[in-house]
């Protein structure tokens, strides 16, 4: 029988759920428990979050299936190495449109569709569909216990305790616990109305998470104690760490581990081992060994637009030993950029034509100062332009996603291309040719996730190709990575596709292993 977690949170937003869910799997899978998936449900009434200002609500992250999704994604995948798809996503506005769909369809024969039964149906639908026939499904409620979009998630988990039986449910609440400087004081009045609105719509914790700044004394915990009919162990204290990869094991420290196995009845030993190595790892990290890597972005305001990228910096630099300061460029503000003070930039994917100009400008200084430069997909297509425009001397080169009237160096790809939608999104399959890259990625092909509507224009790529900026990995014709030749740039790459999608702590990916590392040998 599948067991479910649920992980919903209160007071505010941002408290770390998917940190919170990613590191549940990740002790579940270091108590011997690995078929696991985690799933996320988002309150809002977009459909996906393709369509989601990355400034607003962080970076989307793609799946290999080529689902838009919510970053907490990316989270499951690294913590717990598995890949999601497009059943580990939906959203208010996903199902209500199935639901509408349902309903013109006159599958409801004549009846009055309604929140309860009907859209609660179709939300345990999802939650309960389970083709890997998984032992645990964690699923967690996006936004906070209160939210009227959300309002009908929880009817539809309280429901689901009743259909699968106590035993096979587990609720975790992440709350935040207020510090109060003046008078040295953590506040738990914001968590005791947390704790209330999930009782009022029938959902007992029955573990209490509970964020905060500083340490948790013991009076606290029995006051929470006291309001959720907790025992004290089941109120867990998860102050801030140095990185999210701390948690797991911090969360072991306080006993969590405990708690799932006698709720759940889990009786293999414990192994810690691979985290254990992780953290030691982060633990060794210090300020003597330190890059500095530029980040050239439209959407630099909010770290999270960047998730995936910062992560994957994060996993190479650990690997290396280094810790890594990131310098952020904002190209939509003319922001001045001291291009000595970097060890290596990237600049990561985006949309639309305001900063673009700007990124063109420091592209040219980075590639002639021969910075180490990583391009992902916009970053990329910018490369190729700047190159086009100062080497090649096409001086109206142009992505068609700016300009349709000069050189469209970069062009909308054909709808066989976008299969059918809008964009060229998920993974494929990737050919390389001998080059940096192949020993590199020590492979003859890759499989890599995109995200794009736009691609090099066919008739430049032998140019590029014959004048040193070398295409390097193809898919179907179309190019996929571009590699300066190292006479001329020792690391000057491009690519189409979003390597960050797919690293891990455990296995950083080949492409930043690379780049960090030369960024390093830089220094040295
Ligand atoms: N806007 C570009 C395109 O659609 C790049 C997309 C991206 O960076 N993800 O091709």
């Amino acid at each position: 029988m599948t067991k479910y977690i649920f992980v919903t949170g209160g007071v505010i937003s941002g408290l770390g759920k998917g940190v919170t869910s990613a590191s549940i799997g990740a002790i579940l899978q270091m108590m011997g428990e690995t078929n696991i998936t985690i799933k996320k449900l988002d309150p809002y009434l977009n459909v996906d979050a393709g369509t989601m200002n990355p400034i607003e609500h962080g970076e989307v992250f793609v799946t290999d299936d080529g689902t838009e999704t919510d970053l907490d994604l990316g989270y499951y995948e690294r913590f717990l190495e598995i890949q999601t798809t497009k059943h580990n996503s939906s959203s208010s506005g996903k199902l209500f449109q199935k639901l509408i769909h349902k309903e013109r369809n006159g599958d409801y024969l004549g009846k009055t569709v309604q929140m309860v039964p009907h859209f609660t149906d179709m939300i345990k639908e999802f939650i309960c569909y389970n083709p890997g026939d998984y032992d645990y499904i964690i699923c967690e409620i996006g936004g906070s216990v209160g939210d009227i979009e959300a309002m009908a998630f929880y009817e539809a988990i309280r429901q689901l305790k009743n259909d699968l039986g106590g035993d096979n449910i587990l609720f975790i609440h992440l709350t935040y616990l207020l510090y109060l400087p003046a008078t040295k004081e953590l506040k738990t009045k914001p968590t005791q109305n947390t704790i209330r609105d999930l009782q009022q719509v029938g959902i007992i914790p029955d573990i209490l998470i509970c964020r905060s700044e500083v340490p948790i004394p013991k009076k606290i915990k029995e006051k929470l104690s006291l309001h959720t009919n907790l025992p004290i162990e089941n109120i867990i204290s998860a102050i801030n760490s140095y990185s999210i990869y701390q948690v797991p094991l911090y969360f072991i420290n306080e006993g969590v581990n405990l708690i799932l196995s006698k709720r759940l009845n889990i009786k293999k030993k414990i192994n810690t081992l691979k985290w254990k190595k992780l953290n030691n790892q982060i633990n060794s990290l210090n300020d003597e060994k330190k890059l500095r890597i530029g980040i050239i972005g439209k959407y630099t305001e909010l770290n999270d637009s960047y998730k995936s990228l910062l992560e994957s910096i994060f996993h190479a630099s650990t690997y290396h030993n280094y810790r890594v300061n990131i310098e952020w460029i904002n190209s939509r503000e003319n922001e001045c950029f001291f291009s000595d003070t970097v060890d290596g930039v990237i600049i990561p994917g985006g949309f639309g034509l305001t900063g673009i100009e700007t990124i063109i400008s420091l592209i040219k200084l980075v590639r002639e100062k021969k910075i180490p430069t990583l391009g992902i997909c916009l970053g990329m297509q910018l490369m190729i332009i700047e190159y086009c425009r100062n080497i090649l001397n096409i001086k109206d080169a142009c992505s068609e996603e700016f300009d349709t009237q000069k050189s469209m160096v970069i062009s909308k790809m054909d709808d066989e291309e976008v299969m059918g939608g809008t964009m060229r999104l998920g993974k494929y399959k990737i050919n390389l040719i001998e080059s940096k890259i192949k020993q590199i990625y020590k492979n003859n092909t890759i499989h890599e996730r995109h995200r794009h509507r736009y691609g090099v224009n066919q008739e430049y790529s032998n140019l590029l190709h014959k004048s040193g900026f070398h295409v390097v990995g193809t898919s179907d014709g179309l190019t996929e990575i571009v590699e300066m030749d190292h006479k001329i740039h020792p690391w000057y790459i491009g690519c189409q596709y979003h390597p960050e999608y797919q690293s891990s702590p455990f296995e950083p990916h080949p492409l930043f292993l690379s780049f960090i590392q030369h960024c390093i040998s830089k220094i040295k």
